[in-house]
């Protein structure tokens, strides 16, 4: 293929990309960052900015798939992290900063009573569902087709984000003795989950969900959804497990679960929590998180849990989700997709636009959008033109259907403007 790319050179990249294949499969360490005929390749980023090694400059909807809310080289951020440098990198024992950094979830999060510090997102649900299993005794989890949850075994079924970009939501390699425990439902649907539930009586640990799923573009649960899950869960003996990954501190400070009054008994966290450096956290009830060692018997440990820096970056971050940062980002996603879906409409385009909080993503479907099944459908090939398109003129999306654009604190009034003008030009090329 060809690169679609007329106004921007990529020769460096292109360079780069030849040589990383050799050594990279595809040239990248996660499916979601190739896409053809190659990335581009980045040198640095600040603010809402990211700048590749040809010397391009592209806004940044992507913001590492949803971490740097506050920008690039947040001045707070990079103090936090060289203070601790400073002090020491990893202790493997435990630090005052992981109490405090603890403290200000358990503050926010109305479901968190006690936390524990992981490094990734993907370890915090595999953590949390195993905790799940463990104290119910029970085997078996109940997912949502097109949830991502992380790529570990049990949650990779039917999966959200690259898996479903790069067409293997379902990886083999994954035991089927593994994924026979893992019930799909589809997403906004509650028949489906009392037919799980009743079919499978007394052997459902737990029910893991993305309140709103961010992997599958952006779909937020219709009204009274979380609230008929909560009661079905209550109702039944199951644990309810919010992955929080990407709604935790975005949607507000509580997450998801607070701008929705829903509360869940653990959520999974991670991506902003750490400010850019690698972390997740397993938070939820005292009397459940007690169960894990060393108090309890669930086994759980990592060598770099709570590191230092992350932990660092992390109470750094927190500390600047103010309410002008809330303000800031659901106001900008809310104008640039607005201005999308008119773009959108007066060219004539099938659309779904879809924005809460600082989330938004267009489906190229002329149909609504509510679950797994719809948004495949969606014209992914459209959506791929409008990717380039808007990369050609120096923005910056994750290049799936099936991810989720963000704004950052530091998308001011001129870059979304800026936006605004390339959206334009490319609606009238799609
Ligand atoms: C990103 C993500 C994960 C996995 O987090 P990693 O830090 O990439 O392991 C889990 N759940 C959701 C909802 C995510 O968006």
């Amino acid at each position: 293929m060809h690169s679609p790319l007329k106004n921007i050179k990529l020769s460096k990249s292109k360079e780069l990309f030849n040589n990383a294949q050799k050594y990279l499969v595809k040239g990248v360490n996660s499916p979601v960052r190739y896409f053809k005929p190659y990335p581009f390749f980045v040198e640095r980023a600040k603010d809402c900015y990211l700048f590749d090694v040809d010397g391009n400059k592209y806004i940044d909807y992507c913001l590492a798939y949803g971490p740097m809310v506050l920008g690039h080289g947040n001045p707070n951020i990079i103090k936090a992290v060289e203070e601790q440098l400073e002090l020491g990198i990893s202790y493997g024992c435990p630090t005052e900063n992981e109490v405090i950094l603890a403290k200000e979830i358990v503050k926010r999060m109305p479901c968190a009573e006690m936390v524990r510090f992981v490094s990734s997102g993907t370890e915090s649900t595999m953590g949390a569902i195993r905790l799940a299993r463990g104290i119910t005794g029970k085997n078996k989890i109940i997912k949502f087709d097109g949830a991502y949850h992380g790529s570990h075994d049990y949650v990779l079924v039917k999966s959200g984000s690259g898996a479903l970009t790069h067409g293997v939501p379902n990886s083999p390699g994954i035991p089927e003795e593994t994924t026979k425990n893992t019930i799909l439902v589809p997403f906004n649907n509650e028949d489906a989950v009392k037919r799980a539930i009743l079919e499978n009586k007394d052997e459902i640990s737990c029910i893991i969900l993305e309140p709103v799923m961010g992997n599958i573009g952006c779909i937020p649960p219709k009204e009274g959804y979380l609230e008929f899950l909560r009661e079905i869960t209550i109702e039944n003996d199951i644990i309810l497990i919010f992955d929080e990954v990407i709604t935790g501190f975005r949607l507000s400070p509580g997450g998801a679960q607070e701008y929705y009054g829903v509360t869940p008994d653990l959520a999974t966290i991670g991506k902003i929590l750490g400010g850019g450096f690698p972390i997740g956290a397993i938070v939820g009830r005292k009397d459940i998180m007690e169960n894990l060692s060393p108090n309890g018997p669930i086994y759980q440990a990592g060598t770099f849990n709570g590191n230092p820096i992350s932990i660092a970056a992390g109470i750094a971050t927190l500390k600047n989700l103010n309410d002008e940062f809330y303000n800031k980002t659901f106001k900008s996603s809310k104008k640039i997709s607005e201005f999308i879906k008119e773009c959108a409409d007066k060219n004539n385009i099938p659309n779904q636009v879809h924005n809460i909080g600082s989330m938004f993503q267009i489906y190229f479907n002329s149909d609504e959008v509510k679950d797994y099944e719809s948004a495949k459908r969606s014209d992914t090939e459209r959506f791929m033109k409008y990717f380039y398109g808007l990369l050609d003129r120096g923005v910056f999306i994750a290049p799936s259907q099936f991810e989720c654009c963000f704004t950052s604190i530091k998308h001011d009034n001129d870059v979304v403007d800026l936006t605004l003008n390339a959206i334009e030009e490319v609606f009238k090329g799609l």
